[in-house]
């Protein structure tokens, strides 16, 4: 039977990172892979902050050498109403700019540089059977040939994503808070964009709140394009091969007929229930990371940033605990990256109650505000010097409430039901 120091379930952003800063530290690391690569996934509009992540585990540079698109912010639109950040423009001394990425390039892409480093990565291989303890993990895996491979490690950092393979064997799930919404999308040709609209992600809020639409631009002048909303909406747009996803992106006003005559790249996919959370991240032998502890929402491209960035502090605990210090998961893991989805779950609440919105298109707003949201904008959740980090839970309803009062506006939390 193979022995090895850590076992990583998953070649995501998670995976790859976890797995690249361990061997860097010299352990014996494998990544085990259900999939072939590339392959596709959604999640494609990064924030600045995973670029420290990238970094520190080595990954970087060879993202950099791929000609992936510059952002260097966001657009939120209603109606004619827009509100730009631009990350140049932000509290947080950190970096004022990212990429968007078609998700089959960049993860091979931290997937071969991961290989490089002396990672094990077999691909095709599916993790079917964990049991873990405090020394030693036993793993069964089912390889290309349909054969159970048994496989010992010391630790097992799962980073399955939506497979959310310990989760699953260890029944570890929680439901979301959230009402469950899903999304529809594909990649459209995109030759009528302006120059704004191709380097940034533009978010359209429309249906009364009740839905949005993303626009993220690629460098090959393809567009990723999608729409979310609560399940039955988005069922009713996927029926037919997506003739009412279609119809929505050909015929939006706000998108000033910059899609009405141009071809998909592919059919559009719908995924439905996305929104989920865990019990406890870590245990025995193993911890949790990416979105195989939480996720909340699209609605802010959250997502990859917290998968490098749990993916970091996983593998750097790891090797404290490896090299016998006694770790606290629960404070120096769990309580650190809760706190961030914490900080993010406020403002994915304040969207879909619309004090995000009344903020941002606000007549006027304050520039010391603006430059704090952009912050979190840009994944800078954990700095708690910044009043819309630490004052997260309350900061976003105070000021909706003061901006509706100063613009005379109906206060919806006093509607009726
Ligand atoms: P993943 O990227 O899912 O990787 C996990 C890997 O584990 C996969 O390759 C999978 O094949 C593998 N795996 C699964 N099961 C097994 C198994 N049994 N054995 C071995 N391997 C296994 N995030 C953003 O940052 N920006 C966005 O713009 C954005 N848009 C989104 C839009 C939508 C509609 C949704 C639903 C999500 C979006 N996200 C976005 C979130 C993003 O998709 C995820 O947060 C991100 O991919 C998580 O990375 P990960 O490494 O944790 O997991």
């Amino acid at each position: 039977m193979q022995e090895i120091d850590v076992l990583v379930i998953g070649a995501g952003p998670a995976g790859t990172v976890a797995a690249s800063y361990l061997a860097g530290k010299g352990y014996r690391v494998t990544i085990l892979e259900k999939e072939t690569f590339p392959r596709f996934q959604i999640g494609e509009s990064l924030l600045p902050c995973c670029m420290e992540h990238l970094q520190e585990a080595g990954l970087l540079e060879a993202i950099k050498k791929l000609d992936f698109q510059k952002k260097t912010g966001a657009a939120f639109m209603r109606g004619s109403q827009r509100c730009e950040f631009y990350f140049t423009e932000q509290y947080t001394n950190g970096w004022s700019w990212t990429w968007q990425v078609k998700r089959a390039d960049f993860d091979l892409a931290l997937a071969l540089e991961t290989e490089r480093k002396g990672v094990q990565l077999l691909f095709n291989c599916s993790v079917e059977t964990v049991s873990c303890s405090e020394k030693r993990q036993h793993i069964q895996y089912r390889n290309p040939d349909n054969q159970l491979i048994d496989l010992e490690a010391q630790f097992v950092i799962d980073a399955s994503g939506y497979g959310r393979v310990l989760p699953r064997l260890f029944n570890l799930s929680r439901p979301s808070s959230f009402v469950p919404r899903g999304a529809i999308f594909s990649h459209l040709q995109d030759p009528h964009r302006s120059t704004a609209e191709s380097q940034n992600i533009f978010v359209h809020a429309f249906n009364d709140n009740e839905a949005w639409l993303w626009a993220i631009p690629f460098s090959d002048g393809t567009t990723s394009v999608g729409i979310v909303s609560e399940q039955e909406y988005i069922r009713s747009l996927s029926a037919d091969q997506g003739t009412g996803y279609w119809s929505i992106i050909r015929n939006f006003p706000d998108l000033q007929g910059r899609f009405s005559d141009v071809d998909m790249v592919f059919e559009p996919k719908a995924i439905l229930g996305y929104s989920v959370g865990v019990t406890r991240m870590w245990g025995p032998g193993f911890v949790l990371a990416g979105n195989s502890t939480e996720f909340l929402d699209p609605i802010f491209s959250s997502g990859v940033t917290f998968a490098t960035s749990s993916g970091l502090r996983a593998a750097k605990l790891t090797h404290r605990q490896l090299q016998g210090e006694n770790v606290d998961w629960q404070k120096d893991y769990e309580e650190v990256i809760q706190d961030g989805i914490d900080v993010f779950r406020s403002y994915v609440t304040g969207w879909y109650n619309g004090d995000f919105q009344t903020i941002v298109f606000a007549k006027e707003i304050d520039q010391g505000f603006k430059q704090q949201i952009c912050s979190v904008l840009a994944g800078y959740v954990w700095d708690q010097s910044n009043p819309f980090v630490k004052k997260h839970d309350t900061i976003l309803a105070t000021l909706a409430k003061v901006i509706r009062i100063k613009e005379r506006m109906p206060d919806p939390s006093n509607s009726p039901k």
